[in-house]
């Protein structure tokens, strides 16, 4: 009987251990949701335009954040693309924030050493700067993360967005959910994809990080799930532990 005991005391515990480590945070400076846009380079010019125009009609600006590649592929340094630099800062005057994703998005580049990180990171902030913005958050490219590189940008007070989970520059860790519905989206699936989507949003108790990518998401089931779910977001009512019930 002791024994069966101590068997049940453990499966609840491991069961309460597993559900806390998944259940998503609710980070309170994303509030309900933030959207992630990656790949935010000269290259996909058009396509931002066309993503960005749909977030103003929607007044999302504030909680959308442009992942910046400062020099996409090593050849794209984007001092050389000033109408594109120009674009960004009217974005920013907007209201969207502007960040850092990788330096040359060339391989898993952030999988590196410490002074090969620093070197980078360096880089891209030297890039950015020319855009009045110190980047308070970092996506790796294809979130690929060194230990060590992972510490270079904490030590830099930077947040690290990673697909899973949230690192913050004083050590927090934080499970975060974080998805991308729009990648080459088929129009058979479109309404898959957006009940999928409605549903978490509505089940997540934290916050909800939607990524996008240019290009892929520029097709037109990307766009009308972008138009139809942001839609959602701006009339779903959510409760979370700031301006909720509880
Ligand atoms: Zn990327």
């Amino acid at each position: 009987m002791k024994a069966e005991i101590s068997v049940m005391v453990i499966i609840v515990l491991v069961f309460a251990a597993s559900s806390s480590i998944s259940a998503p945070a609710y980070i309170p400076r994303f509030e309900d949701f933030a959207i992630l846009i990656h790949d935010v380079s000269p290259g996909y010019f058009e396509q931002l335009r066309e993503i960005t125009a749909l977030i103003d009609t929607y007044s999302l600006q504030n909680a959308t954040y442009l992942f910046v590649i400062p020099n996409h592929g090593g050849g794209m340094p984007l001092e050389d693309y000033p109408a594109f630099v120009a674009f960004l800062g009217r974005l920013k005057a907007e209201g969207y924030h502007v960040e850092l994703h990788g330096y040359a998005h060339t391989g898993d580049e952030f999988d590196c050493n410490a002074s090969t990180a620093e070197k980078k990171l360096e880089l891209g902030l030297r890039v950015l700067s020319c855009l009045n913005v110190t980047p308070e958050y970092f996506i790796a490219p294809r979130y690929s993360l060194s230990e060590d590189a992972l510490a270079v940008l904490l030590s830099r007070n930077i947040t690290v967005i990673g697909e899973d989970f949230v690192y913050f520059p004083n050590g927090t860790v934080e499970p975060v959910y974080n998805r991308e519905y729009t990648w080459y989206l088929p129009s058979p699936f479109l309404d898959y994809q957006l009940a999928s989507a409605r549903a978490s949003y509505a089940h997540t108790g934290g916050t909800f990080l939607l990524s996008l990518h240019p290009k892929a998401v520029n097709n037109d089931a990307g766009m009308e799930f972008l138009r139809e779910f942001l839609g959602f977001l701006k009339t779903c009512e959510k409760r979370n532990p700031l301006n909720g019930l509880g």
